[in-house]
């Protein structure tokens, strides 16, 4: 159904395209001029402090319509937008409600962050309960994601306070061995390995002027996390000197996670470096533990190599192992899901991320018009959700993104002594994050203007190598900002 949206409020247009995608997935909301189905016509009034919303639908066989009303904002600026954008959002969502008969589980909510509405409302004064029941008014969210967002709040209880000069490292490393066909990051097929080494002596370089920096403006570093692309395709002597260097320069973090997501690129000599030095936590991911589906999303990897690298890094004695999998992958159904399941429940990793299929705009999946397989994929997030509960995880953080299977969710799960601060931190955005490597996006959060300044690199690998001392110059003027803010605060 294509569904041609009219309004007199342009700016709010893509909040109403949203809540149709909603209802009708991607593609169904178009303008005017395009050839439609049907037609949903927004008006607006403000009369005596009250605004007054009404969506009407009309099509060959059905109209409807639906008013909200709601005082409008006293304040102007961000605040007025906000309210007013979330009262257009919910009669919209009332009237595609009453059309369709069906309520999506994460209610009208579009965000990719639903614990930072969770917590907007506690700033506000609510307690736990009001906080609660304001998301369920609000939102209209289901029983079932308020009990999953209450399981985040409780399991981030004081871990998202953190000094207001905390910052965590984040090091990229842009290639893979081969590119799965959801992938819609910027890495390279590390192919040839001809760009390795200048990339290396890049992000090494880059390394130097940040720590140098860091120091110069006292950033609170405790935290680090290597992710990417796959940073364990790296040679064994190049991921050792990448350790050596990054310990030299930023010594003493508490944690040090690095994505070891291939099997195929890790052996016993690469993890026993590993295990050399200080890193805390790794990432194995099978994806999926059904090798058919492996070959399909282009992944070089069975099921097997998986298991024997889960069982070779615990022989090592790694403590702390993450696994990711992804629910509605091409081909997999239920039982599919089910078998990857019973095999990681075997394995008993420390934390498990569940991921649902995405099929993001630069990725194969949709080159190749790839259709969604939507039916099964709630049903798959719930196995997993129960799997990490079965294995004394609980959820810890959750992110969602757009063009997910039936608009579900990410969610980390981990055991109390597990949880990975840094996915706390990246996904609240409460701790500034200085970002080293092609495509790192540096965040500063700036809590007294309740902003974040942004400071991304280059993600063209070429173009970083040689731009790499104007990204770390652009990273020194946002955190400058913010040490100069800091330094006005203590006065
Ligand atoms: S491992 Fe990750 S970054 Fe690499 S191709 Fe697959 S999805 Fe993309």
């Amino acid at each position: 159904m294509k569904i041609a949206i009219e309004t007199p409020l342009e700016g709010f247009r893509n909040d109403i395209a949203d809540v149709v995608r909603l209802f009708y997935g991607e593609g169904a909301a178009v303008t005017a001029q395009e050839a439609h189905d049907a037609t949903l016509t927004h008006a607006h009034a403000l009369e005596d402090g009250v605004w007054t919303e009404r969506f009407a639908f009309s099509s060959q066989t059905n109209a409807q319509e639906t008013t909200l009303r709601s005082e409008a904002a006293t304040d102007s600026g961000l605040e007025e937008k906000r309210r007013l954008k979330r009262l257009i959002k919910r009669c919209c969502y009332q009237l595609m409600k009453e059309i369709t008969g069906r309520r999506p589980a994460w209610g009208s909510l579009t965000g990719i962050r639903p614990t930072r509405l969770y917590y907007q409302q506690m700033e506000r004064g609510s307690t736990r309960a009001q906080a609660r029941a304001a998301l369920e008014t609000l939102f209209d969210l289901s029983s079932e994601k308020l009990e999953l967002l209450d399981e985040i709040i409780d399991a981030q209880a004081g871990l998202v306070d953190r000094p207001a000069n905390a910052c965590d490292l984040y090091v990229g490393i842009p290639f893979c061995t081969t590119r799965c066909a959801y992938c819609s990051f910027s890495s390279g097929e590390i192919g040839d390995g001809r760009l390795v080494e200048p990339y290396l002596h890049a992000l090494f370089h880059e390394i130097d002027l940040c720590a140098e920096m860091a120091r110069d403006l006292r950033l609170d570093i405790r935290v680090g996390y290597i992710g990417g692309g796959t940073p364990s395709s790296l040679s064994t002597a190049q991921l050792d000197r990448l350790l050596t260097h990054l310990r030299s320069r930023f010594g003493g973090l508490q944690e040090w996670t690095v994505e070891a997501g291939r099997p195929d690129t890790l052996d016993r000599e690469k993890l026993a470096m590993m295990k050399s030095h200080p890193v805390t936590r790794i990432s194995i991911n099978p994806q999926t533990m059904n090798d058919e589906t492996l070959v399909r999303i282009g992944r070089m990897h069975t099921a097997q190599q998986t298991i024997d690298c889960y069982h070779l890094a615990r022989e090592l004695g790694f403590e702390d192992i993450n696994m990711d999998v992804i629910a509605a992958l091409p081909g997999e159904d239920y039982a599919m899901f089910a078998h990857t399941m019973d095999v990681i429940r075997d394995l008993n990793p420390d934390s498990l991320t569940v991921h649902t299929l995405a099929i993001k705009r630069a990725s194969r999946l949709h080159e190749q018009r790839y259709e969604q397989q939507e039916e099964d994929a709630a049903r798959m997030v719930a196995l997993g959700r129960e799997t990490a509960h079965a294995m004394g995880m609980r959820a810890y953080y959750l992110y969602r993104q757009k063009y997910m299977a039936q608009n579900l969710e990410n969610v980390g799960y981990a055991r109390p002594q597990r949880i990975c601060r840094y996915n706390i931190d990246n996904m609240e955005e409460t701790v500034s994050v200085l970002a080293l490597g092609a495509g790192g996006i540096s965040k500063c959060v700036m809590r007294q203007e309740e902003k974040i300044l942004r400071a991304p690199n280059i993600a063209n690998i070429e173009q970083y190598i040689a731009r790499v001392d104007e990204m770390a110059a652009r990273k020194r003027a946002v955190f400058a900002e913010k040490a100069k803010q800091l330094a006005r605060e203590g006065e």
